[in-house]
């Protein structure tokens, strides 16, 4: 990995110090703020973020700072990544005017608490005025960020570099094959597991969890594990990055592959290379490829009969009702496929699908093809045809996420990303399948580190993509890594 060799490239690592302390700070209160804060600390904490986001944005537009970013003439590779990812961050900053980016903290406010209550009372049309202003803004926000082809592009660079509608049609070209294979895979399948009814010990399944996460390659001296409502990963620097998991006390896959989801996440931070510490490149490079990192722990290593064998003991040992189980009664419990109506709730098969359902509908309220007030009959429609079930109301249907409320428009399409770049890694790269298949862990991470995670950002998905696998995504491999393992 080349170094930082030239002046004005060092000068502006030395500068951009001040905003990685502040990241890290601010990480921390983020993570604080999902674990343990006091609930009445929730408007106080806001104030501080939002200001601390102004002093950031601040601290990056200055104009010294700008103009060593934009005259930098980088040397290699890293250098190159270094001044790239500060120019995205730059035109972020610089294209919005800070009023729209205030209007759109106020507005995303008020859409969170609208969309909880609407939520509760399954009440789209309680929300649908605000989720139009943050329609309205998202298509500002494109305006605003420019585009070549399509406004819902600018909105999917975003979280994922250089994403476009055309790449995404390549990428979801698949999905009626995907539902077909999904529906067969259906008709076969118990309808229920009774492992799902199966109530545990939450101090047992917290041991477990540890134990099988470290076993995988989880560092307990940079990293811990909390509780909170939703599982997620935070990375503060190279030496702390956390992950949260939760407990339902019953169905203990959910826990067991949240925890090694998050571990997959949290592996990419931390395996990166320490010559980036403190470097705008020290972070995972895009949503899609962080997405492929948890995805390949989760599904491609955790949800197979491999890792059950390898497991089985220990899982005994935590669960005692398991015993009355054998080794495939709990691979079909992991990888049961059935319809669902919650996306968060859906196999590795039909998620995809889920996905889809909500890329297309946003691009049509970006396209203005599709009226914020149509979204309830279009989504159950949509969710007929591709998973075959039909939500009974608002809150098994459109208001399930939470992304919309957070303006987050144009996030989704990284799910997928993940889950065929996980499969693309499975199929192209060195012997990771055999790997999988040894339980090789150590040496598992040691692919995925040195192939993806050491790099950083320092080059854009698709070229990481392409050093690691040889090829460009292609969604082709994601079909065939489904049909061996749920067609058979
Ligand atoms: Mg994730």
């Amino acid at each position: 990995m080349g170094v930082i060799v030239s002046p004005e490239v060092r000068e502006i690592v030395k500068r951009y110090r001040e905003v990685w302390a502040l990241e890290y700070a601010r990480s921390l209160l983020g993570w604080d703020m999902e674990t343990y804060m006091p609930p009445r600390a929730f408007r106080e904490r806001g104030d501080v973020n939002a200001l601390l986001e102004t002093l950031k944005q601040r601290l990056m537009t200055s104009p010294g700072f700008m103009r060593l970013v934009n005259q930098a003439e980088p040397e290699n590779d890293v250098e190159k990544g270094i001044i790239r990812v500060l120019k995205r961050d730059l035109k972020y900053y610089t294209r919005l005017p800070k009023e729209f980016l205030m209007e759109e903290e106020k507005v995303k406010a008020e859409a969170f608490q609208t969309w909880r209550k609407a939520r509760e009372k399954s009440d789209f049309q309680m929300y649908a005025p605000i989720l139009g202003r943050i329609v309205d803004l998202q298509r500002r926000k494109a305006e605003l960020l420019g585009y070549e082809d399509h406004p819902y592009d600018a909105l999917l660079d975003l979280y994922e570099e250089n994403l476009t509608v055309k790449k995404c049609d390549e990428i979801f070209s698949k999905v009626d094959l995907i539902s077909d294979m999904f529906k067969k895979a259906c008709r076969k399948n118990l309808d229920r597991h009774p492992l799902e009814d199966e109530k545990y010990e939450k101090a047992f399944m917290e041991r477990l969890i540890q134990h099988v996460v470290g076993r995988l390659g989880y560092d307990f001296s940079r990293g811990r594990i909390d509780v909170s409502p939703h599982p997620f990963t935070m990375n503060m620097g190279l030496d702390d990055v956390r992950i949260t998991v939760r407990y339902e006390g019953r169905d203990f896959r959910r826990a067991l592959m949240a925890a090694i989801h998050e571990f997959g996440h949290a592996t990419y931070e931390m395996n990166i290379s320490r010559e980036l510490q403190a470097t705008p490149v020290q972070r995972g490079v895009s949503l899609g490829i962080h997405e492929s990192q948890s995805r390949f722990w989760e599904n491609i290593v955790g949800r197979s009969r491999w890792f059950v064998e390898r497991f089985y003991g220990e899982m005994c040992m935590a669960l005692p009702f398991l015993s009355a189980y054998d080794v495939e009664d709990v691979y079909r419990y992991f990888t049961l496929v059935r319809p669902e109506l919650i996306r968060v709730e859906a196999d590795e098969l039909q998620y995809v699908l889920h996905v889809y359902l909500r890329y297309k509908v946003e691009k049509d309220l970006i396209e203005e093809k599709l009226e914020v007030g149509e979204l309830p009959n279009v989504w159950n429609d949509l969710m007929e045809s591709l998973v075959g079930v039909k939500p009974p109301n608002d809150r098994l249907g459109v208001l399930q996420d939470v992304h919309w409320s957070h303006a987050a428009i144009g996030y989704f399409p990284t799910y997928a990303i993940g889950s065929m770049v996980a499969a693309q890694i499975y199929k192209l790269t060195d012997d990771v399948a055999g790997m999988v298949e040894k339980t090789d862990f150590k040496g598992l991470m040691e692919v995925l580190s040195s192939k993806i995670h050491r790099w950083g950002a320092v080059y854009p998905p698709e070229d990481l993509l392409r050093k690691a696998t040889g090829e460009e995504i292609e969604p082709g491999y994601f079909v065939s890594y489904l049909s061996e393992k749920y067609m058979k």
